[in-house]
């Protein structure tokens, strides 16, 4: 029996650990004090971490797991903890745990970064870990990318089917609705997700992960092929835009104005 469970660190991020209840595989471990705490009291042995990019707060906590927990490391090439570089379409496999991990390039965010979609043939639910690419109503800043090359990256990930769970690695869906409200305030589908979001925050729940289709209705950077996205960045940058990248760059710049 597969479980994935978040464990927290730092403000918001979450590191997911995909496990079997002796064996766990950690997604970017930022922090090593709350996973050695967390792997101290379920008795659990890291199996492998995977890394989606070099930010700190995804790659901080290795090198102390690994004095404490060896175990190899797979990521991107840029970053000096990475045993083995990962690229576009490999697939992962690990002993204890019966999923294949497919590594997805979703340059963006950084031009480093990358996904991994988990499944295997008895599991129709595949589950994203998509790190700072896409998160619930929102995505990551365009640190190293350009516009196109996530839009590009989103779109990819949009085509993946609608039961597919995501999960990112922060807790930021509260904050993204406040923003996707503005830029989407009659869409029926976010005014639901907010209400939901909002009382798994009351009751210290994690608002992750969600299935794809939910961010497809409520992610306003996964909408800007639709009217209702292109008309409000228009106006709110008053010039004509495009459907599609044109309209992802001036939503994605009014977010970070907000
Ligand atoms: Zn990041
Ligand atoms: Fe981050």
């Amino acid at each position: 029996m597969i479980k994935i469970e978040a464990i927290p660190t730092f403000q918001d991020n979450y590191v997911w650990a995909i496990h079997n209840g002796r064996s766990a595989i950690l997604v970017d471990p930022g922090q090593a004090a709350p996973i050695l705490a967390w792997l101290n009291a379920t008795g659990m042995t890291a199996q492998a971490i995977l890394v989606t990019h070099h930010h700190h707060d995804h790659v901080g906590g290795i090198a102390e797991l690994l004095e404490h927990a060896p175990a190899p490391v797979y990521g991107p090439a840029r970053g000096a903890v990475m045993s083995t570089a990962v690229r576009e379409g490999q697939v992962l496999h690990f002993e204890a745990i019966p999923m294949n991990f497919k590594v997805i390039e979703t340059p963006g965010h950084t031009l480093d970064h990358v996904c991994y979609l988990a499944g295997n043939e008895r599991d129709d639910v595949s589950r994203l870990f998509c790190g700072d690419t896409l998160f619930s109503c929102g995505c990551g800043r365009l640190f190293e990318g350009t516009p196109a090359q996530m839009y590009a990256s989103l779109s990819r990930l949009a085509e993946l089917p609608g039961s597919t769970l995501v999960y990112c690695a922060h807790e930021y869906t509260l904050e993204n609705i406040a923003f996707a409200l503005e830029a989407d305030p009659d869409n029926p589908d976010l005014l639901a997700r907010h209400a939901a979001a909002l009382q798994l925050r009351k009751q210290g729940k994690a608002t992750l992960p969600i299935p794809l289709s939910s961010e497809i209705k409520c992610n306003p950077f996964l909408r800007c092929d639709l009217p209702a996205l292109v008309v409000a960045a228009s106006q709110h940058y008053k010039k004509p835009l495009n459907p599609g990248v044109d309209t992802f760059a001036a939503v994605r710049t009014w977010r970070d104005e907000v």
